[in-house]
């Protein structure tokens, strides 16, 4: 199989899973508890805190480990306007993933007011957004990289233009681990990061809240991460959580570099070979992500078929979210940029990680081109 849907998640390394087993054979104190076994647990857990902080110049008091990049993104969401009453109104982007999109619709549903921000064709939001937001207590929430397409916000520019007393709040679920992230630099207040997207295991994310903010839990339960995030913490996880930042830190460079090169060769074997291709991933490398190719087609009535014959093909490949897929809905971060119905339905992103080969992308793109001739 090539699986080039590493925006979906990536395949564990070997070298993760070894480090997290002793966590559930032996070590298996809860990290709550006063004895020995729990103590060990705990300190292995300090010590993820503390480097995973550090991976992006915060303090560790600053960071709470969560279950993923979903629920950082409600707690943060939800308990701003709920449990911490920081703020009634939202603004988010219109290409947010559905862990934030979704929250800010029920979240308008209870009562606060919540304003989607417009992209122009490349998925940047549009400045004028910005310059009309109100000057009270607003969260404004900005992907930092797009999981379908890799467009890229300067989040520290958009700190820059909102209102001094609102909050930011970034989903870095795709760009952290794979450019460089730094919390004062950005001048954020709230990010949210998971580690399966980064070779390390599913069910492990964080989030970073700004010292000085009075974040109330919005789960309730126990006292664990300092009463900001109720239930027992998985040393495990956390573990391979942690080994998964520091070696993403330390590869970041040569990772880049890797990735961004399968990009340029995707890109120009999509000129050459499938010239009715629309790329939708900013081709000016400061504005897209090195990880992900989007392409669309205007005239296949068919998108899904696409993926399936490429799954027969034996190439893992998905149309964006993995929440999207199956589910033949537009998608609606392709229909932001102006697409129609018919071409955000007919679409591939392909996404690399360290692993893939040119080889890959040159069969990916063969069997694409094979394709689209015989779905047309
Ligand atoms: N945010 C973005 C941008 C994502 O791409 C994803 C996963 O695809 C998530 C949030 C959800 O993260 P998790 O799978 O850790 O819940």
């Amino acid at each position: 199989m090539i699986y080039l849907d590493n925006s979906a998640t990536t395949h564990i390394d070997e070298e993760i899973l070894d480090a997290m087993l002793p966590w559930m054979r032996d070590f298996f104190g809860n990290p709550s508890s006063a004895y020995a076994l729990g103590r060990k647990a705990r300190v292995a857990i300090e010590e993820a805190r503390e480097e995973i902080a550090a991976s992006m110049n915060a303090h560790p008091a600053e960071l709470l480990f969560t279950s993923g990049g979903t629920e950082a993104n409600n707690a943060i969401l939800k308990s701003c306007c709920i449990e911490s009453g920081l703020t009634n109104a939202l603004a988010i982007s219109a290409i947010e993933h559905h862990a934030v999109s979704h929250p800010s619709e029920w979240l308008a549903v209870q009562g606060f007011t919540v304003k989607i921000l417009g992209v122009d064709s490349l998925g940047i939001v549009e400045q004028h957004w910005y310059e009309a937001l109100p000057s009270e207590n607003t969260l404004i929430s900005i992907m930092q990289a797009n999981n379908e397409t890799g467009v890229i916000q300067q989040i520290d520019t958009i700190r820059a233009m909102i209102p001094e007393q609102s909050f930011i709040h970034t989903d870095a679920v795709q760009s952290f681990g794979k450019i460089p992230i730094d919390v004062q630099q950005l001048g954020i207040d709230f990010l949210s990061v998971s580690a399966h997207k980064i070779h390390g295991p599913k069910g492990i994310g964080a989030m970073y809240i700004r010292k000085g903010i009075d974040f109330k839990s919005h789960q309730h339960g126990g006292g664990q991460e300092r009463n900001r995030r109720a239930g027992t913490e998985s040393p495990a996880l956390i573990v391979g959580f942690q080994i998964a930042v520091r070696n993403a830190i330390r590869e970041m460079e040569s990772r880049h570099q890797h990735m961004r090169s399968l990009q340029l060769l995707m890109r120009s074997l999509l000129k050459e070979h499938i010239p009715q291709a629309r790329i939708n991933t900013p081709e000016n490398p400061a504005s897209s992500l090195p990880s992900i190719m989007n392409v669309s087609f205007q005239h296949i009535n068919d998108g899904e078929a696409i993926l399936q014959l490429m799954d027969m093909a034996g190439i893992a490949v998905s149309n964006g979210s993995a929440c999207v897929s199956g589910s033949q809905q537009p998608s609606h971060v392709l229909k932001a940029l102006g697409l129609s119905d018919q071409e955000a339905k007919a679409a591939v992103r392909f996404s690399f990680s360290k692993d893939n080969t040119e080889e890959e992308i040159t069969e990916a793109v063969l069997e694409l081109k094979h394709i689209i001739a015989s779905l047309s």
